[in-house]
């Protein structure tokens, strides 16, 4: 493709995906394919000849979007959103036509600057203590991950290794000494990592690639499935009693089924009650909600973390703006990072590096190579400006509000289950049955209530006009809802409340 190709070829592109944003709201939000659709529609072999960009344009639309499901719908209310706006996709496009590896700052120092640069942005637009910016005095800041998976992941590995070098050192044993290499390699198994059990499974899977051992808190209905205090300090002297050390802890901001909070104060309390305790790694995950925190009512939230909390993670690419992948990472001390994951082959290093004046974010994450998406964040705060954020969230936090009450608004056919946050909405289908004494405990356990809800569910979602997901908390099936993309409308969420009045009604009736 020769530049007046490219240039006929993006222009056409970019009217398609325009036509593609305009026309979404009328697309069935799950596609009508069936596995393995593809296969059959696309040649088993790559093409000898080189083709016209019009004919695989016309693949993009008769083959592609037909098994896509539309994220980007204001008919789309399941998991939780993947946003994507106009100035995030040129973010992109730049980002594509400047493709360095960036590994470290002499590979494109550009790439690197803006990073810091707008990190720190990020961090001031959340309302994050100081800590967590890169001119903080204690080494703070923040750097762009492909995901809150490898960003929790990271975490552990730096936490173990910021923890098996302390005790090793407590020893006496001199880094860089066998004696040293083969102490530590004896404790790292009796380390731990501890979360709720309604923290995001990549907890579990951090634990395992930083090859340590994983325990859950439980939560419950009663405590609105948020981890408490008494919970996790009676986890923490199990721990003690079987010879295991604590090493991490995963506070969550707005768990993946219920966006319950972890009560962080009183965590933070416990974790002081030992000198132990006092040095275990606290990573807070707010992978969703903590894009709530670009509006001011909900800032308040973040003063917690400005003292025992080591690092904070949030998607952009989640709520706010930014397509996938923009997972934002703070840490209190980088140097905590960068000792653990600092490898400085001789082919990397170059005079600027090894002054140590400036940054490489290689030292930073799991993968060398990093993509240019700094520039997507910028341009998407830029574009919107810190009141297009508010506004965004605010508008999509109220549309919640909208759904939580008309669903209140039936409470002969539905029962909400967690406190309704941050624009979700967790509720079950009432069993038409049940007395009215039961209802005295919070959402007691009901077969006949968790098959109704969940017909609804399967009947909603094979439909495909609207898409919604199902979950099991404390052994209830619920139903989440939840619209917080750039196209969300009352409109949208009145339509979905009534198609899921009227298929309850079908399937109550059937009973
Ligand atoms: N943490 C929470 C609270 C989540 O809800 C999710 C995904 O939904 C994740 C972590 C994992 O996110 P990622 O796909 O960026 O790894």
């Amino acid at each position: 493709m020769d530049r007046e190709q490219f240039r006929a070829a993006a222009h056409s592109a970019i009217d398609d995906i325009i036509n593609y944003f305009d026309t979404v709201p009328e697309r069935r939000v799950l596609p009508a394919v069936d596995p393995g659709y593809l296969r059959p529609l696309i040649p088993e072999n790559p093409p000898t000849e080189a083709e016209s960009w019009a004919q695989i344009q016309e693949d993009v639309d008769s083959k592609i979007k037909p098994g896509l499901t539309h994220w980007q719908s204001p008919n789309f209310m399941a998991y939780y959103p993947a946003n994507v706006t106009y100035p995030s996709i040129l973010g992109e496009m730049y980002s594509a036509a400047f493709t360095a590896p960036a590994f470290n700052w002499l590979c494109s120092p550009a790439c690197t600057e803006l990073e810091t640069i707008v990190m720190d942005w990020v961090a001031r637009a959340l309302g994050l203590p100081e800590c967590f910016l890169s001119t903080s005095k204690n080494l703070g800041g923040g750097v762009i991950q492909n995901s809150a998976s490898d960003a929790i992941a990271t975490m552990m590995v730096a936490a173990r290794e910021r923890r098996v070098r302390e005790m090793v050192l407590a020893e006496g044993h001199k880094e860089g000494t066998t004696e040293y290499e083969e102490r530590k390699m004896d404790l790292q198994p009796r380390l731990v990592a501890i979360a709720s059990d309604q923290t995001h499974s990549s907890a579990a899977k951090g634990a395992l690639i930083a090859g340590t051992r994983f325990r859950s808190v439980m939560t419950g209905l009663e405590h609105n499935m948020e981890m408490t205090a008494s919970r996790l300090r009676k986890v923490l002297e199990k721990c003690d009693r079987d010879g295991l050390t604590p090493y991490h802890l995963t506070m969550t901001f707005g768990t993946t089924n219920t966006c319950s909070v972890d009560r962080f104060a009183e965590i933070k309390a416990v974790l002081q009650e030992k000198p132990a305790w006092q040095r275990i790694w606290v990573h807070v995950d707010a992978a969703y909600a903590g894009a709530s925190l670009v509006a001011d009512e909900w800032q308040y939230i973040a003063k917690d973390f400005a003292e025992g909390v080591d690092s904070f993670n949030m998607n952009m690419h989640k709520w706010l703006l930014v397509n996938f992948d923009a997972s934002v990472l703070f840490v209190r001390n980088r140097l905590d990072l960068t000792n653990a994951l600092d490898i400085n082959p001789t082919y990397m290093r170059n005079p600027y590096s090894d002054m140590g004046t400036v940054i490489d974010y290689r030292n930073w994450s799991i993968s060398l190579g990093r993509r240019f998406r700094a520039l997507k964040i910028w341009f998407v705060m830029r574009s919107y400006g810190l009141n297009g954020m508010k506004a965004h969230i605010r508008k999509t936090i109220e549309l919640g509000n909208v759904f939580a009450e008309l669903v209140r608004g039936r409470s002969d056919l539905f029962e909400i289950v967690t406190k309704p946050a941050f624009g979700l909405t967790v509720f079950r289908i009432k069993n038409p049955q049940a007395s009215r004494e039961s209802s005295a405990a919070i959402c007691p356990k009901d077969e006949v209530a968790d098959g109704i809800t969940k017909k609804v569910y399967e009947l909603i979602n094979s439909r495909g006009e609207i898409f919604i997901t199902s979950t099991v908390i404390d052994g209830v099936y619920v139903i989440r809802v939840v619209s917080a993309n750039p196209m969300a409308e009352e409109k949208y969420v009145r339509n979905a409340f009534n198609i899921i009045v009227r298929t309850t009604d079908e399937v109550l009736q059937q009973k």
